[in-house]
């Protein structure tokens, strides 16, 4: 009897000590969060950011010494934001009290906020081919991402494919970390990309970053109009095949770093019940989404690079700080505009070539996580998202879609947000997490009290 009081209080202490309070809540730590974050705590509110990772600055900042981000981490510091870092948003309680949950390395985290902030930034998208599925075979951004993390890629062989204004960037990146990159394999064609380079002369900074990578990339072929159709090997990648046309080739390498665009983070906008427009959240002119309060920024809306989601970023920011905010964030509305204009540009001319839906064949797996091939898939015709992963598992396995739902929602013509899952919890979490997240709801419903 005791025993149990005793367990009683310490549950009741929890639930206590995971509740937290703020006027301004944002989700995400990469440009267009810390931007967010620093305008609405400049202007007096009080601001909590949550992001999944151990270090803020989102895919292009993170672990990296650039000016731009310290100035911006500065700033927020300066404002008095409080970072919790390693807290990844897994579910949302939005009726009348707003309670996001997260998990951290201590437990669950649950802060109650009126108006939040999302900012998710986007992943890459990843289309499946024979051999994809190999060790060696990764992401553009992936590879990146892991020479970030201290793998040595110091004379590897390395194959950069697929299609975007990153595989350049990861090019030139790895180049300088000591690889061996034998081709940049870019799927659109010469034609569209020069009427892009042309268009850049409306936007000279980003002309001058794309000016700044070409020392690193001299002498690095690059193919524009060029796939990678298979992959190939045994226990991991020896080499891959290429088109071009009607010609197609071998390069042998150790990595294949292969992306085709990115496609937003539209989990928790989905499960929040924000509208999605044309495959990203749908938002008016303050990035307020269509639930009064929640706010979308960055990528989550378009992706046209770090610009637009620092602008977008502090529009949120602004608008969420309410009245006091509001006219600093319409003299930034001209910026935004003009970046806007420079990311319909850039999906126009990396939009992907229908010939790349047939690049699975029947035999190739296109959900690793439930071992799904394709011919499995097309013997069903499955008519929706729905009705594939109800007949056969695919979507339904660790990663709940979010590298087959792209690539499916690409080939079939599917809706973007159809492919999104949403039921909570958006990411595997522990046993105990789920259990506080239960309790700390019914404390939330119950009481005002919380930590601050
Ligand atoms: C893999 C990859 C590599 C890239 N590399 C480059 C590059 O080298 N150069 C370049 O110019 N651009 C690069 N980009 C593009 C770049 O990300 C954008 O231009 C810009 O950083 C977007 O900023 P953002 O704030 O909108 O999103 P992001 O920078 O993506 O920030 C979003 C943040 O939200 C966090 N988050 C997402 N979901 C949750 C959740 N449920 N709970 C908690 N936190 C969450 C993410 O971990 C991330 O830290 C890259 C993009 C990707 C996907």
């Amino acid at each position: 009897m005791c025993g149990q009081m005793h367990r009683g209080q310490k549950s009741e202490e929890h639930r206590l000590e995971t509740l937290r309070e703020t006027e301004v809540l944002v989700i995400g730590a990469g440009p267009a969060g810390i931007a967010a974050a620093c305008s609405a705590a400049e202007c007096g509110r009080r601001t909590i950011v949550l992001d999944d990772n151990p270090l803020p600055g989102g895919q292009i900042w993170r672990g990296k010494e650039d000016p731009n981000a310290t100035k911006w981490l500065s700033r927020a510091q300066r404002a008095g934001v409080q970072m919790i870092h390693e807290a990844q948003v897994f579910a949302a309680m939005m009726n009348d009290t707003r309670v996001v949950m997260a998990e951290t390395p201590d437990g669950l985290c649950a802060v109650r906020s009126p108006c939040i902030i999302l900012a998710t930034g986007a992943r890459e998208r990843f289309l499946p081919f024979p051999g994809w599925t190999l060790p060696g075979v990764t992401g553009a951004g992936g590879l990146q991402a892991l020479v970030k993390g201290g793998l040595s890629i110091e004379g590897k062989r390395v194959v950069v494919a697929g299609s975007g204004a990153l595989l350049p960037a990861v090019a030139a990146y790895l180049h300088e970390h000591g690889a061996n990159v034998r081709l940049v394999a870019e799927q659109t064609s010469w034609l569209q990309l020069i009427a892009f380079g042309a268009s850049l002369v409306l936007r000279p900074s980003v002309a001058m970053q794309g000016l700044g990578l070409i020392p690193q990339l001299l002498g690095i072929p690059y193919e524009a109009g060029c796939m990678v159709t298979a992959a190939h090997g045994e226990a991991k990648l020896i080499s891959v095949t290429l088109r071009h046309g009607s010609r197609t080739w071998q390069v042998d390498c150790d990595y294949l770093a292969c992306g085709y665009n990115l496609v937003p983070n539209l989990e928790l906008p989905v499960l929040l019940g924000c509208a999605i427009a044309n495959g990203y959240a749908a938002v008016d002119e303050w990035q307020e989404s269509s639930l009064p309060g929640v706010y979308c920024a960055g990528e989550l809306t378009g992706i046209g690079g770090v610009d637009r989601s620092l602008i977008e970023g502090q529009i949120a920011g602004y608008a969420a700080a309410g009245k006091q905010g509001k006219p600093k964030a319409q003299a930034l509305w001209p910026q935004r505009q003009a970046l806007c204009a420079y990311a319909e540009r850039l999906d126009r001319a990396f939009a992907l070539r229908d010939d790349l839906k047939a690049l699975a064949t029947p035999e190739t797996i296109v959900c690793r996580c439930e071992d799904v091939r394709r011919a499995h898939l097309d013997a069903l015709a499955p008519g929706s998202w729905r009705m594939a992963k109800l007949h056969t598992r695919c979507g339904m396995g660790a990663c709940q879609g979010r590298i087959c739902g792209p690539a499916m929602s690409f080939i079939h013509d599917w809706p973007m947000e159809s492919t999104v899952s949403t039921r909570p919890p958006l990411f595997p979490v522990r046993m105990e997490t789920l259990t506080a997240a239960g309790l700390t709801e019914r404390t939330a419903e119950k009481t005002g009290e919380v930590n601050r």
